[in-house]
């Protein structure tokens, strides 16, 4: 049966503290040796998306800012499907909200409250970098948002449900991961982005088996629609409580990209 890997990149394939994914790279080869299609399912941009495939040698589908959009190479499956638009070297399937629309509801929202609201957009590069200590390449990158937009929100914890409740007014859904709060469409999720692709992968090569490797709860989406779902350490030494529903989880040993090559291991190469 053709075995399908969905994998998330920060804290799970890419070590959170330096984004580092050396000790994946065997795993990866063993990967493309089998033709197991490794189909990168994250928060990241498409820009993002396309250093680390191409630092990989990663040519499979991929999913963008946490279910924004899915990424399919033109040439990838032999039949047609519905998609929203052409660009490059890709057919996009689309469900985000447009980056100018969030804008525009973040300012919105400024103006109603008067919270301090710092968005990814109001930063140049050189802050983006220090904030979220990147490097001024990897801020470029992390800066060029199209679904989603992350933002620092400089209130007293007591005005959070407020800002929940505007961005609900708005026609938006707001999650908050670490230091950024993040807007983002109502219909943009991991999961239902997974089970689109699922289901060309299915048309494809008849029966599919899917796994989906995480490590955070923007991951739940993602777990939940996969087959096999599997969760790697965080650097605290905790795992991601197991949600309703998600009893078969799979709880790596290893932290991030270590933990990444044991849930490869144990469920596809072995
Ligand atoms: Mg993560």
């Amino acid at each position: 049966m053709k075995i399908v890997l969905f994998t998330d990149l920060d804290g799970t394939l890419l070590r959170l503290s330096d984004y580092s994914y050396d000790v994946a790279l065997p795993a990866i080869a063993a990967l493309k040796e089998r033709k197991v299609p490794v189909v990168f399912c994250t928060a990241k941009t498409l820009s993002e998306n396309e250093y680390y495939r191409a630092e990989l040698g990663i040519e499979d589908p991929f999913i963008v800012e946490n279910g924004g959009a899915i990424f399919v190479p033109r040439d990838y499956f032999s039949f047609d499907f519905p998609y929203s638009n052409e660009q490059g070297r890709y057919y996009v399937i689309e469900f985000g909200a447009r980056y100018d629309e969030l804008r525009a509801a973040l300012d919105a929202i400024r103006a109603e409250t008067g919270f301090k609201i710092t968005g990814f957009g109001d930063m140049t590069v050189e802050e983006v970098a220090e904030d979220a200590n990147l490097s001024i390449e990897q801020a470029k990158r992390a800066k060029a948002k199209v679904y989603n937009e992350s933002f620092i929100f400089d209130e007293p914890k007591d005005k959070e449900p407020i800002l929940f409740e505007k961005v609900q007014e708005k026609g938006f859904s707001l999650t908050h991961g670490g230091r950024y709060y993040n807007i983002h469409g109502r219909n943009a999720d991991k999961g239902r982005a997974v089970k689109i692709l699922t289901e060309l992968f299915k048309r494809e090569y008849g029966a599919v088996m899917t796994i989906g490797v995480g490590d955070s709860k923007n991951d739940i989406p993602m777990l939940k629609a996969v087959d096999q779902p599997a969760v790697v350490k965080r650097p605290d030494g905790t795992w991601l409580e197991v949600p309703h529903g998600l009893e078969n989880m799979y709880k790596a040993e290893g932290e991030g990209p270590e933990g990444w090559v044991e849930v490869v291991e144990r469920f596809i190469l072995s």
